[in-house]
């Protein structure tokens, strides 16, 4: 029986996680959540987890009290969640949102686990550090994110060297079909309103303004060796290709399935084995029609901007992702509007110091100062 530690086990990714599990009989022996301590208590009774840890320290306390009838053991703070993903496990999934996915992945693979990759944030910002060291430690990292899993299997049984192009499909989220000028006044509801996926808020948000996109071709520069150039984002407006590949002889290999973060969870969780998919299947014959078309990024002004940052390279990534990451915050507490996030980000990835050799302090520390620059500038 596999034995799992799932982080971030209370947002979108991490729920869905656990129905997967409970499918296949896998055993969860830690789970780590941000503040959520009512839904992660009852995961962790439900699940019988050896160890929990949460983000919020003081609610860490709380969650002590709640499990003292248990053996439960509950760590706090980022340590207690990078202690928790040194735990015995086969594999870690992890699906924190943001950047404080990063330092736990590299406990992980510390620890020699193999990680199941939803938070994509990771490689965006440490994937040079996390490629080195998974080598190092002969840990796999296995796609969670739809499309990278797309690629991923379809890549299966390809020669080595044999990959030409990817080609990453968007959904073109809420505001497909808007220009500039529509998207002065959008509410945050409006952004919320994903027209194929149902997703944590930050992620929703990055796919109203394309930068979920950016994120998607950094992160799979990291993952498949492959520079930016070579990545062809297509607007794919069904969500039923998920993404695909071009091979040396021009054949293109893609998979397909209904817009369910539960297959590509269980392919990562059972690689290299298929298990059955206990949910909806796909019916072509039911979709009908399948559209592809070239992103806008004149109004979407994010996915060209990530572009231009891992081009750039070292630091800059790290760059535009801290300073989304702040705009997108004040968005959904309603302190800024819908269209200076792409403003804020661009004038923090001009700002931005860069380097070519650096490590996890300089990460965080341009973290910190993209997030700083975007509350000084608005
Ligand atoms: P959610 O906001 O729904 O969930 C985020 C999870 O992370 C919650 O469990 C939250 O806990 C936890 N968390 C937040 N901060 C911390 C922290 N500092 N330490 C530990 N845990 C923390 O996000 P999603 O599930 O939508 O997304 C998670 C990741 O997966 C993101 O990187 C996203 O880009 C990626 N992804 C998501 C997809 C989706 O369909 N949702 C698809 C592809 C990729 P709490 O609930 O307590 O706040």
């Amino acid at each position: 029986m596999k034995e799992l530690i799932i982080l971030g086990s209370t947002g979108s990714i991490g729920t869905q996680a656990l129905q997967v599990c409970e499918r296949q009989g896998y055993k969860v022996n830690g789970l780590a959540a941000g503040g959520n301590i009512d839904l992660l208590e009852e995961q962790a009774r439900k699940f019988g987890v050896k160890t929990v840890a949460v983000f919020d320290e003081n609610k860490a306390k709380d969650l002590k009290i709640k499990l003292k009838d248990t053996d439960i053991k509950v760590l706090s703070g980022a340590n207690g969640v990078c202690e928790l993903a040194t735990e015995k496990a086969d594999i870690l999934l992890n699906s924190i949102v943001g950047i404080a996915g990063l330092r736990p992945t590299l406990s992980a693979i510390e620890s020699g686990k193999d990680i199941a990759l939803a938070n994509k944030e990771t490689l965006v910002t440490g994937g040079e550090i996390v490629n080195r060291k998974a080598k190092e430690k002969g840990v796999k990292i296995l796609p969670v994110d739809s499309e990278h899993s797309a690629i991923f299997q379809s890549l299966q049984g390809a020669p080595a060297g044999s990959l030409k192009k990817i080609l990453l499909t968007a959904s073109g989220g809420p505001f497909y079909g808007k220009k500039t000028k529509d998207l002065e006044n959008v509410t945050v509801a409006d952004a919320l309103n994903h027209p194929n996926w149902s997703m944590g808020a930050k992620i929703t948000v990055d796919s109203a303004t394309l930068m979920n996109k950016g994120l998607e071709v950094i992160e799979a520069v990291h993952l498949f060796s492959l520079p930016a150039k070579d990545i062809e984002v297509l607007v794919h407006r069904q969500s039923i290709v998920h993404s695909g590949i071009e091979l040396s002889d021009g054949a293109v290999i893609a998979q397909l399935g209904t817009p369910d973060m539960r297959l590509p969870i269980q392919y990562a969780l059972t690689y290299p084995e298929r298990s059955d998919f206990a949910f909806e299947k796909l019916s072509l014959s039911d979709i009908g029609t399948l559209t592809f078309q070239k992103p806008d990024t004149e109004t979407f002004k994010l996915l060209p901007l990530c572009i231009k940052a891992i081009n750039e390279g070292g630091l800059k990534p790290t760059a535009v992702n801290g300073a989304n990451e702040q705009a997108v915050k004040l968005f959904l507490q309603g302190k800024i509007k819908f269209l200076q996030i792409a403003e804020l980000v661009e004038k923090a990835l001009d700002s931005a110091q860069n380097k070519k050799d650096f490590g996890l302090e300089d990460i965080l520390e341009t973290d910190k100062t993209a997030r700083e620059f975007v509350l000084s500038n608005i």
